[in-house]
């Protein structure tokens, strides 16, 4: 099965042809031919961008394809996470169901490949986890999932929690999350320690929410680097969120930023609300790699979130006050080649040869696309069309 897109801006460069056959970009170029059997696609002088990344969301927790729940939480992190269980318990859905119509809605919004972050805890044992590890393989045609082992009620004060999250990891979950290691747990050395551990013994990497602010977020950093080096994870550890890196002096953030680049460590950002977010263009030209991602998809934590990545890559933009092309470009890196290198997908790209998860935009540019982020005009997944004009083209849920 091949199809033809005419007239494109791959990336926002010069119009051109790109063919696509058994799932792979198989040709670029002026004119080519369309032999009978090909589909066509007008591309009307869109650009063409690679499937967006949403390297960092919850899959497992939308509320996504059931009736509006208005927002019922209190506004610390810990009223936040009691309502969410409350309210998940309350509602009884099946993270099978609710994940697969999340990753429903993020192909029609142009995004191939994601990186959820799936709860694991002593009430709910593997539950969310087996759940989301079906919509992975039923999907796996469509988009790239990986799964994090994430402790959202706290791991050193849930005993049993760790042993879970080995078992996730046992049972194929590519990464081991963290969350707070000081906020929730007050005992960073036992987070970071067993985490650590899981990942030396099974070779999976890590990802940790870090939410705390100010020098309690910069410490817990300080401990994360220094258990990289010792277990040489170099280039396998990744903090979510790191808002304290835009909580702190400079100088602190320079020493901060030496051991992040010197351990290879990457930081994902997701960039809406009143927290600082760590500064990206500075980060990035100190070469400490980036992504991005939705965090939750109108879930207990909050309604506003749309699971847009085209938006996403606006709002940090919008965040930063980035105005200039570069500026935005570099917000849409986050969510495109950022992310795929975070998830180690090797045939990403807009290249001859790359996997075909393809998204038309109508804009003249890449920063013209993010800046209006309008209905995607096309959306393709492994070769197959699967949104057109914003709207799905597969069967519901
Ligand atoms: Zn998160």
């Amino acid at each position: 099965m091949a199809t033809l897109i005419r007239q494109c801006r791959p990336r926002g460069e010069g119009i051109c042809d790109v063919l696509v056959s058994d799932g792979r970009i198989t040709g670029k170029g002026a004119d080519l031919a369309a032999d009978g059997g090909v589909a066509v696609i007008d591309g009307s002088g869109c650009v063409l961008l690679p499937g967006l990344v949403d390297a960092h969301t919850h899959l497992d927790k939308t509320l996504i394809g059931t009736p509006w729940h208005p927002h019922s939480a209190g506004e610390r992190l810990i009223d936040l996470i009691t309502n969410e269980r409350r309210v998940l318990t309350e509602l009884d859905l099946d993270p099978a169901l609710q994940s697969r119509r999340m990753v429903h809605h993020m192909l029609e919004r142009g995004t191939t490949a994601i990186r959820s972050h799936v709860d694991i805890g002593t009430d709910i044992g593997l539950r969310h986890f087996h759940g989301v590890a079906a919509t992975r393989e039923a999907c796996t045609d469509l988009v790239a999932i990986q799964i994090v082992a994430f402790p959202q009620t706290g791991m050193m004060i849930m005993p049993g929690v760790a042993d879970l999250m080995e078992q996730a990891v046992k049972e194929g979950a590519e990464v081991v999350g963290g969350l707070d290691p000081v906020g929730i747990d007050r005992d960073p050395k036992g987070q970071l320690d067993a985490i650590f551990a899981i990942a030396g013994k099974h070779g999976c990497e890590i990802d940790i929410h870090l939410h705390d602010l100010g020098e309690m977020g910069a410490i817990t950093i300080d401990m994360i680097a220094k258990r990289t080096a010792a277990l040489g994870l170099e280039g396998k550890v990744t903090i979510s969120h790191a808002f304290c890196l835009g909580d702190i002096d400079d100088a602190r953030l320079d020493g901060l930023i030496t051991l992040l680049r010197d351990n290879d460590i990457a930081i994902a950002t997701c960039g809406a609300g009143h927290y600082p977010i760590p500064p990206i263009r500075k980060l990035r030209a100190a070469g400490i790699r980036m992504f991005a991602g939705s965090d939750g998809v109108r879930d207990a934590w909050g309604p506003l979130n749309n699971g847009d990545m085209l938006e996403r890559a606006y709002q940090l933009a919008w965040h930063g006050d980035t105005r200039d092309d570069p500026g935005i470009e570099t917000m849409l890196d986050l969510a495109t080649h950022g992310g795929a290198q975070a998830m180690g997908l090797a045939d990403y790209g807009l290249d001859v040869g790359c996997r075909a998860d393809l998204v038309l935009v109508e804009a003249e540019t890449p920063a013209e696309a993010v800046c209006y982020h309008p209905p995607r005009r096309m959306v393709m997944a492994g070769g197959r069309v699967v949104a057109e004009n914003g709207k799905s083209l597969l069967p519901a849920p």
